[in-house]
């Protein structure tokens, strides 16, 4: 076959492989036109998932008569001219093919008014070819109308899914780009019913709520608000505590310059914010907005613009893990929350779960049920509003108050200012330790040796091999083990935190657990790694008597150490059950 070029249509058709996907690429590509031309109220109608009919209408600037067939022509914008304005781009568009990509898998038509303009005129595109602009009565703004997408291409028709599995693609673009603009007022209909309906939102509350109505408020209990800025460079946003962890990374929205973005680079940084507070495989949960000269990032990376490059990558991740770390490092007893999180809330989800669980299950919630079922005699909602005076509330200078006793040798009871505190020893012991062997190996705390009398040490052979060649951190920490032979270590010191524990079974089971997961880390978590499996081995296990005195120091020491809300695997250490909480359960004052 000789060389020709091919012909407009194709041309579009082949682009639009790329840019639609299926009908939520559709209504991602207008929603953001519509966003470009300074919309405040965009509706979207949807029918049949979107496959027979997409409709976005918007009141933004719209279209001049005699500029509507340039608007479906290909590459035409109104949004760059040059490459100069390419790298500064602040629009969500640039590339000038969405229209005519639609156009040319769909039956599309255009209709628009500019505000001095009267009436609004329509085109239409058909068999490729764009109509002349017609009279059309619209109001100040453009409507796009898609019908039938892929009528003319069977082969993606193919692809669709189901209207509801197309419908909630869709949902979860509308939710998305939601969240880019709280400026916006946004609805969605499928078949004629009303989906979403969110309100432009213009202040902090107002937001919060937007990210209720889509997150879920589950999620803005337990969210901190994060807001920070240094070198150029803006984070700001909700994360959630680690103990609010996801078995799926369904909720991290990542905003670049008003753009939300799917970057791996970011989700990673993300995920090493929260590398020491969460478990292993568990996800966080945040709505992230990042901000920066736009001449630092490349966002021309892909045709669906989900993607991008940030010019100086590393000091953007940097900055991103550093933020959170330190956000992170503040989740500890009597610290005050920077957003909405209550601490509390974390004893009253788990007693709500299991109060609408019965629910479901046809038992009501009427007062004087049975006993040790308490949760279902009071108003969850009284106990969330309750509980909006802030987790320092009532704190004082002892947040954790004063232990009372154990409970059958796994949990710490104790008094606080207002209420009861019930602490998990060993995941608080952990978290405690953990913080201060990390103090250790980055030589911020002095690590006072202790001699005994050498301890003789029989292992494996591998086991040996990853004493010797995990010398350097070992030693950092303040032990110093030998290699006697193949499969015999000496060890002459330890550092003095965990002088008091049986120092060969802690350095044996370190080394076995550590030679099992080793092979399947990288080498920057190594280094965590070792100082995680020496602090679960040390902690105090289940079961052993405190006395109260070691109970209140453990206290006191979880007071003042960074994370100590959770333990090293995320698992919060600690609850508060307020007098108010009490006085609910018991219907005191009613
Ligand atoms: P791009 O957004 O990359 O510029 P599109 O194909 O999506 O390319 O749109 C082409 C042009 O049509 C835009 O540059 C803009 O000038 C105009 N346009 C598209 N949709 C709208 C709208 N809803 N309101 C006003 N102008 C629009
Ligand atoms: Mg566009």
């Amino acid at each position: 076959m000789a060389i020709r070029i091919l012909n407009t249509e194709l041309v579009n058709q082949i682009a639009a492989g790329e840019v639609v996907e299926r009908p939520a690429s559709v209504i991602k590509e207008l929603i953001e036109n519509a966003l470009d031309a300074g919309a405040r109220q965009i509706d979207i109608e949807v029918e049949k998932g979107g496959v027979a009919l997409c409709r976005v209408r918007d009141d933004g600037s719209g279209i001049p008569k005699n500029e509507l067939p340039l608007a479906l022509a290909r590459h035409a914008t109104s949004k760059i001219s040059s490459l100069d304005d390419l790298e500064h781009v602040v629009s969500l568009g640039f590339r000038g093919e969405a229209l005519p990509s639609i156009a040319s898998v769909s039956r599309l038509t255009l209709t628009s008014r500019t505000a001095d303009a009267d009436p609004g005129w329509h085109v239409r595109v058909i068999d490729g070819e764009i109509s002349q602009p017609a009279p059309a009565s619209h109001p100040p703004g453009t409507t796009v109308e898609m019908r039938d997408l892929f009528f003319n291409v069977p082969a993606r028709r193919k692809f669709v899914r189901s209207d509801t599995t197309e419908f909630q693609h869709i949902a979860r673009h509308v939710e998305r780009l939601s969240l880019s603009r709280f400026d916006v007022a946004f609805s969605l209909t499928h078949n004629q019913r009303r989906v979403v309906s969110l309100a432009a939102a213009m202040n902090r509350g107002a937001r919060q709520q937007r990210v209720a109505a889509i997150c879920g408020s589950e999620f803005l209990q337990h969210a901190l608000f994060v807001e920070h800025a240094a070198a150029g460079i803006r984070l700001h946003g909700w994360i959630a505590l680690p103990t609010f962890a996801r078995a799926q990374p369904d909720l991290q929205f990542w905003y670049v310059n008003g753009r939300p973005v799917r970057d791996r680079q970011l989700v990673n940084a993300a995920r090493v914010g929260y590398r020491d507070v969460l478990f292993h495989g568990r996800h966080p949960a945040y709505v992230l907005f990042l901000e920066l000269d736009p001449a630092r990032v490349d966002v021309n990376a892909h045709p669906t613009k989900q993607e991008l490059r940030f010019r100086d990558g590393r000091s953007v991740h940097e900055f991103v893990l550093r933020t959170l770390a330190r956000v992170l490092s503040e989740t500890r007893p009597g610290a005050q929350a920077i957003g909405p999180a209550a601490k509390e809330s974390l004893w009253v989800r788990a007693v709500s779960e299991r109060a609408s669980a019965m629910e479901s299950q046809g038992a009501s919630p009427q007062v004087g049920m049975a006993l040790g079922e308490p949760s279902l005699r009071f108003d969850l909602s009284a106990v969330r509003s309750g509980n909006g005076a802030g987790p320092a509330a009532g704190g004082g200078e002892f947040p954790l108050g004063f232990a009372l006793g154990q409970l059958h040798g796994v949990y710490i009871l104790s008094q606080s200012a207002d209420g009861l505190i019930l602490v998990d020893m060993h995941a608080a012991h952990e978290r405690v330790t953990y913080e201060r062997l990390k103090r250790l190996a980055a030589g911020q705390e002095s690590a006072p040796q202790v001699l005994l009398v050498p301890v003789t040490l029989d292992v494996s052979m591998s086991e040996a091999d990853y004493a010797e060649q995990h010398r350097a951190e070992f030693e950092r920490l303040g032990f110093e083990i030998d290699r006697l032979s193949p499969t015999q270590l000496l060890i002459r010191q330890v550092p003095a935190l965990l002088a008091r524990t049986d120092i060969g079974a802690l350095v044996h089971d370190v080394l076995a657990d550590l030679r099992e997961r080793d092979a399947s880390l990288r080498l920057e978590d190594r280094g965590m790694e070792l100082l995680a499996t020496l602090a679960c081995r040390t902690a105090v296990r289940a079961h052993r008597t405190l006395t109260i005195t070691e109970m209140n120091a453990l206290l006191r020491e979880m007071e003042r150490t960074e994370r100590a809300d959770q333990c090293n695997h995320g698992r919060p250490t600690w609850m508060r059950l307020s007098m108010a909480d009490l006085d609910r359960l018991f219907l005191r004052g009613r």
